[in-house]
């Protein structure tokens, strides 16, 4: 007779096997992997055919978007092709096409294709990056990646830093490493001082907050004509603020490259004033530093190399897919000190390579480096290279241009690839006309460009960052924009050309 207990283990094994079975979706077998594989790479093929010059930027949405996201169904439907007909219309199918070269707001994105394998390789093997200890070579790699681009920038071989989300985990990272290499505690933040200028990102101010550091006293620092920082007032602030014998100067933020206006702050002068007073150096480049690849903004960005701790945005300025940021501290030491946790359940976890865990927010985190690594084998870094060359003359091409039209406020020669300009035709409301012409271009929709407000001035601005911008969107841009001011005007803008 069977005992109490064998009957019961026979019972759970009926049970467990039960729902093995039942959850046996969550292996598809080859031929339906084919399947659904294919039918995405067949949809992402088309999605990249229709990329030409006239792959609208901007879709206004549509007046029913009404698709139920939340709806999960209890059984799996194996028609694929149907669900990608829904994602083509109800994601594809409207807003910002980032993967549009005619997209020329904000800061354009990237998605080059190789790093969509990459994104595959790391998905279906799911290398632990966390830790060394768990995935040595999934570590290594992007411990390479980040060893390149302080080779790149010209950071010291002390340099440790991390593969992030983007910009702003990066800055909130390198600002929690400024903090505690300064030693400030709670009962100080009061007393520290931040220089930036009002350029400056707003994720900078967020990662304040998030660290603790909402009191901090901020200084302002004004900007020239060309809004960069003026570095004089910044070394007077600097005196005033150490001479107060209560304040303590921490944080200078300089940005190579504002989102605002891509103006380029004296990064050097910059350098030297904070070496002279102590002060930590943080340099924000999400957007610039990457034309480190080109040899004539090289001198642009002359001094990035002297930052402590330097941000850049690999889904900006290498193209990759959104979701990729990079934090660079050139002391390796404080990155390690103001990072490193103690768990138990790690105590397993001990290796000779820096590990990603160690040196920033995050534990278990999406494996980014193949999106890069493979995405450099594959194609090379000299194409790379000429794009971002490409988008600088790009931008010239634009500035000058414009520059011979009519009624045409432009801000400057471009420090790298964004132009700032505004139309003031005698007789017109320049917020109104400026405001307009952009809401022309959006209901157009083949090119996307953005607003900012310049000391209470609507200003439109250009922004070249997307690999697949080339002349034609350019002209394109500038025909809409001659265009829309005519129709809004009755003048032409771009006579006086040529
Ligand atoms: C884009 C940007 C950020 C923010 O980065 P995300 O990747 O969007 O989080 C920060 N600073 C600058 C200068 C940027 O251009």
């Amino acid at each position: 007779m069977e005992s109490q207990f064998e009957q019961e283990l026979e019972q759970l094994r009926r049970d467990i096997n039960a729902c093995a079975e039942l959850s046996a979706g969550l292996e598809p077998p080859a031929p339906r992997r084919a399947k659904w594989s294919s039918a995405v790479n067949d949809y992402c093929e088309q999605f990249l055919e229709s990329m030409d010059d006239v792959a609208p930027a901007y879709r206004l949405p549509g007046s029913s978007t009404a698709h139920d996201w939340s709806a999960v169904p209890e059984e799996g439907n194996d028609d694929i092709d149907a669900l990608l007909s829904t994602y083509a219309a109800e994601v594809d199918g409207s807003g910002l096409n980032p993967a549009s070269g005619g997209h020329l707001a904000y800061i354009p994105g990237g998605g080059i294709y190789p790093s969509a394998l990459g994104d595959m390789l790391a998905a279906i093997g799911n290398r632990y990056a966390g830790v060394a200890y768990a995935s040595p070579g999934a570590v290594a790699m992007e411990n390479g990646l980040i060893r390149w681009m302080a080779d790149l920038v010209g950071f010291p071989a002390t340099t440790a830093g991390t593969l992030l989300s983007g910009g702003s985990l990066a800055n909130l990272t390198a600002i929690v490493t400024a903090r505690d290499a300064a030693g400030l505690k709670a009962r100080d933040v009061e007393n520290a001082v931040v220089y930036s200028t009002a350029e400056v990102h707003h994720c900078v101010d967020k990662a304040l907050q998030y660290a603790g550091m909402a009191e901090v006293r901020r200084r302002i620092i004004p900007v020239d004509g060309r809004r960069r920082m003026r570095v004089d007032l910044l070394r007077e602030a600097i005196r005033e603020d150490a001479a107060s014998g209560q304040l303590k100067p921490w944080l200078i933020i300089a940005s190579a490259g504002t989102t605002n206006t891509g103006a380029v702050d004296p990064l050097d002068a910059i350098a030297d004033v904070a070496s002279d007073a102590g002060v930590w150096y943080h340099i924000d480049a999400a957007y610039g530093g990457f034309f480190m690849l080109s040899p004539q903004a090289r001198e642009r960005l002359r001094g990035i190399e002297r930052a402590d701790s330097l941000v850049l945005d690999p889904h900006k300025g290498l193209f990759l897919p959104y979701g990729t940021g990079a934090v660079l501290v050139r002391d390796r030491e404080k990155m390690l000190r103001a990072h490193r946790y103690n768990a138990h359940y790690m105590q397993d976890a001990s290796a000779d390579e820096i590990s990603p865990a160690e040196i920033s927010p995050e534990l278990t985190r999406h494996f980014r480096g193949p999106r890069l690594w493979l995405a450099f084998q594959l194609i090379g870094v000299a194409a790379f290279r000429a794009s971002l060359q490409e988008k600088l003359l790009l931008a010239r091409y634009a500035y000058l241009r414009l520059s011979r039209w009519r009624h045409l406020d432009l801000l400057g020669a471009p420090d790298l690839s964004i132009v700032a300009f505004r139309f003031v035709t005698p007789g017109f409301d320049a917020n109104e006309l400026n405001r307009s012409v952009l809401e022309q271009l959006r209901s157009d929709g083949r090119i996307f460009i953005s607003s900012t407000n310049l000391d209470g001035c609507f200003t439109l601005r250009l922004a070249v960052l997307s690999f697949r911008t080339h002349e034609g969107q350019i002209n394109l841009a500038l025909e809409l924009l001659n265009d829309a001011v005519h129709a809004l005007t009755g003048h032409a803008p771009a006579e006086t050309e040529a």
